[in-house]
């Protein structure tokens, strides 16, 4: 067990200081961070995967501490194939025990985008009923999670914390600090396999209407390229963070 977690105490309500929390893990390795937030959390919190380009990583270290940890994976409908068989590969190979398939509620699906072809004219319109409304409610369960996010993707990632509240949930993003070469390295020293269309130019996989290959230096820009977009709006927060937030004890 880390040092980190040694140190920890066992709050993890209301009252929990979430940038003291930060403050203290904020240089501490991937390992340490997923240790802290499987143990403080211990039943009442899920990883989410898109089972994308950099996931093997994230999953890999998690199912190290954790395998039967609950992995969510958001079944758009829009995923490539290669996506789908990768989930099932990949899965078994960590022996993750209860990765759940996330997919958008028919009555959604039937009412807004009844020709599947949102995407076109209403992308945020699109991701709200295949990627945030799934997701809100399987969160309905749990009292945090875990991200893949990390701050060499650019953008809005680029202040990551390694610990935030949002909406009322405690968000761990234990990789905000690794650069591509770290992960790159992790993945081979554990012989990890590669999302099947990364050596087809994709550095980042989500949809296929809204992704295509794309620059390494830029791995996010074949994401909803050529529009503003860069996020699908599962990271949005919709309500401001509440006071307690800044007091409390860890
Ligand atoms: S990424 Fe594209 S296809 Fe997927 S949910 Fe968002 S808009 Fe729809």
């Amino acid at each position: 067990m880390s040092a980190v977690l040694d140190q920890r105490d066992v709050t993890s309500g209301p009252s929990l200081d979430i940038r003291a929390l930060d403050a203290r893990l904020r240089d501490a390795e991937p390992q340490a961070i997923l240790e802290e937030a499987l143990g403080r959390y211990a039943g009442r919190i899920a990883l989410v995967s898109s089972f994308g380009a950099e996931s093997a990583v994230l999953l890999h270290m998690a199912a190290q501490i954790d395998p039967s940890v609950p992995v969510l994976f958001l079944d758009t409908g829009m995923l490539f194939g290669q996506t789908l068989d990768y989930r099932k590969k990949l899965a078994a190979q960590l022996g993750l025990t209860d990765v759940r398939d996330l997919r958008p509620a028919y009555q959604d699906l039937a009412v807004r985008d009844p020709g599947q072809d949102l995407w076109k004219t209403d992308t945020d319109a699109c991701c709200h009923i295949r990627k945030v409304v799934p997701l809100e409610h399987a969160l309905a369960d749990f009292d945090a999670w875990i991200t893949g996010r990390k701050r060499f993707h650019g953008g809005d990632r680029l202040r990551l914390k390694v610990v935030e509240r949002s909406d009322g949930k405690v968000k761990f993003n234990p990789l905000a600090n690794w650069t591509k070469t770290q992960l790159d390295a992790y993945a081979a020293e554990h012989a990890l396999p590669p999302h099947p269309l990364v050596e087809f130019g994709y550095p980042s996989v989500g949809c296929w209407p809204c992704t295509q290959p794309a620059d390494s230096e830029d791995l996010r820009s074949g994401r909803w390229a050529g529009s503003d977009k860069t996020e699908c709006g599962i990271h949005v927060p919709k309500a401001p963070v509440p006071a307690m937030d800044v007091g409390g004890d860890i």
